[in-house]
Parts: structure tokens; sequence; C-alpha cells
């Protein structure tokens, strides 16, 4: 039980903290940078991570389990994404994409990191060297046939 309030196998870069509670701020600028909620509202920065970087807040499995139950649903995560290009945050996932797409399409994202992927926690979030509003629109489709999958599972 202990471990699903806690981000197993997460260390905090700024105090160094592992599987610390609460809330988890990934950056979506720096490939594998995380930090415990009491760093980030501090505005720990290091290495070449700022406080200007656009990150996403991510709640641990049991945060996810209250919201849903603990029923078992991988799509629609309860929490708002954030948007890597611009740092605005409180997207959905289609909201995220049709802000992508109308504010930054073909502006060539460069090298960010997917909020949606990095919320997931069966993926590994990676740097996509793609544009980020092809790779969302990938999610919408890839999420409907998570749906179907899931209702099959159900009945
Ligand atoms: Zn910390
Ligand atoms: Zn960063
Ligand atoms: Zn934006
Ligand atoms: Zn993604």
């Amino acid at each position: 039980m202990s471990h699903r309030d806690r981000h197993e196998g997460i260390s905090c870069d700024s105090c160094g903290k592992s599987n610390f509670r609460g809330r988890r701020y990934k950056c979506l600028l720096c490939y594998d940078y995380d930090l415990c909620s009491a760093c980030y509202n501090f505005g720990a920065v290091s290495g070449r991570h700022t406080t200007d970087h656009a990150m996403q807040c991510l709640i641990t499995r049991a945060d996810y389990d209250t919201y849903f139950g603990g029923e078992a649903i991988p799509v629609d995560m309860p929490q708002s994404y954030t948007c890597p290009l611009c740092n605005s945050c409180g997207f959905t996932q289609a909201l995220l994409e049709e802000h992508v797409t109308s504010e930054h399409a073909g502006c060539g994202s460069g090298e960010v990191i997917c909020p949606i992927c990095a919320s997931t926690p069966s993926t590994d979030a990676e740097i996509i060297s793609e544009d980020l509003a092809t790779h969302l629109i990938q999610h919408s489709r890839t999420s409907r046939s998570d749906l179907i999958s899931t209702s099959l599972l159900i009945t």
C-alpha cells in the first residue's frame, strides 16, 4: 500500500529525496528532470533547468485512485496539462491538442517532452523529436482505441 502514495523510483533533482510523496513536477524541456513540491515551490534550479521551464504536475497512484475510486481508467487523468511551449496550464488532453495545433503548429516545437506521455505511468516520457502538434494528434487516436479496448474488457 505504501508505495502507491509515493513517486516510486523517482528522485528530486534538487534535494535528492527519492520516492517522495505529494506532487511531483516534471520538467517538459529537460530530459528526466523532476522536482518535489517543496523544491518546486522554492524555485529550485540546477544544471540547464531554470524556473522559466514549463513543468507538468504529476500526482501519485494513490491520489489517482482517490479520484477514480480504484477503477483503472487509462485515459483522462484527473489532472490538467501544461503546454511545454508557452507554459500555459490547465488544459485537458483535447484542449491541449487544440491549443498546440492552433498556436504552435508548424513552428517546429523543438525538443520537448509531451505532458501526456509524462503523465502516463506506463509510458517512459522521452523527448519527442517530431512536431508536438503531430504527436498530440496521435494521442487522441490512441486514446480512442484505448476506450474501445476498455469497453470490451468491461463487457
Ligand atoms: Zn526536492
Ligand atoms: Zn528544465
Ligand atoms: Zn502553448
Ligand atoms: Zn505524448
